[in-house]
């Protein structure tokens, strides 16, 4: 049950800035109990997202020095596009500055009215762009991929007899199917080679292109090496290979298995399309030898690319976050299982019985976290989760170890926990997170 040690020694270090119960407690109420209004120096670890917080290699940090900054014809690109083409095949790379700008570009230049987009789950910016483009979003994840307790081992599947279903009645208003790979909506949960070549059939007989948003394809190739028949003596490069030979396009943040800071990219095989985007990312980004991106950024990508794909640090990423996740469990927090690659959810409203749901359990177990251990989570409201994001190669055990004392004695004392009321500023739903400020009952009632 415990993790292979970290493979990786620490060659550069960033100090946690320590703060006390008696602080946390005044910054909080400070931040209108809204993590995302606390600064980062208050903040001792933070699980908030596994987006961005990566920590580079030295041969990262090596290559960006020597990244190439010319305008047009870089040889950072040219290494940025051989690198994923070898992995992934397609004909057009346009580098992007996260993954929802290559959302905003595919969804920009699709065609057609009252479009809808089937997908697993869409991740939130996802559902936001084909909102905005007056299209529907849909998801189609099997049953088992909701039910908190279910083992199933691939719960970021879609349901295809729903999809042939959904084709079956709306062809024409389907342009494409995107599949998202692993399952973020649901916490990391991985997508079968055989649901994605099911997938894949079912889009062929309709004449639609298969797009997977694509951010933790490698720990989707881990989980299938792990828990897929026929794929145990597979490499992982090889399972990548196979994932994408069933693609026609993909979106990219490589804030995650990009291991880089900031950076994405947007494929397809399509050229006329590619025509359109590149024209598109022109007027708004750069070149598509930039997308927005300096060549050092490219360069991290490229080698993040290479060191993301290493079974070692794939085992560690992936069995260490199912130390933290069945360690919880041990001590009898309901989590999510099978636990998912990059995070924890924490089922706040099992565990909160006695906190009714409109006053917000996820949000109280959140502040909570933050109040006993310094440690940001964040709280998804609507499912009354909590979810702990784990950034790439960022903390070890002990601040793993640490985590779960934490959560340890917030649950031997959860009946002292009380609710919140929210207070939602009008702005657009999908930034209302950002600005909501909460107040906890005791004082509302006051
Ligand atoms: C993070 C993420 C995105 C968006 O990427 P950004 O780089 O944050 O813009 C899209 N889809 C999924 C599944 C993600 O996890």
């Amino acid at each position: 049950m415990t993790p292979p040690f970290e493979p990786y020694r620490i060659k550069a270090i960033e100090p946690i800035p320590f703060t006390t119960r008696k602080e946390r407690q005044s910054l909080i109420k400070k931040a209108d109990y809204n993590i995302f209004r606390l600064n980062a120096e208050d903040i001792m670890i933070d699980f908030l997202s596994d987006s961005g917080g990566s920590a580079m290699s030295n041969s990262q940090w090596a290559g960006i020095m020597k990244a190439d900054e010319t305008y047009a014809g870089s040889q950072s690109f040219r290494n940025f596009e051989k690198a994923i083409q070898q992995l992934m095949h397609f004909k057009h790379i346009f580098p992007t500055s996260q993954g929802r700008v290559a959302e905003r570009l595919l969804f920009s230049t699709t065609k057609g009215e009252n479009l809808i987009i089937p997908n697993n789950v869409h991740f939130n910016t996802t559902a936001t762009h084909i909102k905005k483009i007056q299209g529907e979003p849909i998801n189609l994840i099997i049953a088992e991929g909701l039910e908190p307790s279910s083992h199933h081992p691939f719960k970021g599947n879609m349901d295809c007899q729903k999809l042939s279903e959904c084709l079956e009645a709306a062809a024409d208003r389907i342009p494409f199917v995107f599949h998202t790979i692993t399952c973020n909506g649901n916490g990391g949960q991985p997508v079968s080679m055989e649901n994605i070549r099911a997938v894949k059939e079912i889009c062929k007989s309709y004449n639609k292109p298969l797009f997977f948003d694509a951010c933790r394809f490698a720990e989707n190739a881990y989980f299938i090496k792990q828990r897929e028949k026929n794929y145990q003596d597979q490499s992982i490069v090889s399972i990548v290979k196979e994932m994408f030979s069933y693609a026609d396009g993909m979106t990219m943040s490589a804030k995650k298995d990009g291991l880089a800071n900031m950076g994405g990219w947007l494929a397809l095989n399509d050229d006329a399309w590619a025509q359109e985007i590149e024209n598109e990312l022109i007027l708004t980004q750069g070149s598509r030898h930039h997308g927005g991106l300096t060549g050092r950024d490219l360069v991290a990508i490229t080698q993040g690319l290479e060191e993301v794909l290493q079974e070692d640090y794939l085992r560690h990423r992936i069995e260490s976050t199912a130390y933290l996740g069945n360690h919880l469990a041990k001590r009898s927090i309901p989590v999510m299982q099978p636990i998912g690659g990059h995070a924890v959810c924490i089922d706040a409203q099992a565990m909160l019985s006695h906190i009714d749901t409109q006053h917000y359990p996820a949000q109280v177990l959140c502040i909570a976290l933050y109040i006993e251990g310094g440690i940001r989570s964040i709280g998804i409201q609507e499912k009354g989760f909590v979810r702990l994001a784990i950034p790439r190669r960022t903390y070890t055990k002990s601040h793993l170890d640490y985590t779960i004392d934490c959560l340890g004695k917030i649950s031997q004392n959860k009946e002292n926990l009380q609710g919140y009321t929210m207070n939602t500023p009008d702005s657009p739903e999908y930034v209302q997170y950002l600005y909501a400020r909460f107040e906890p009952l005791a004082h509302a009632l006051a």
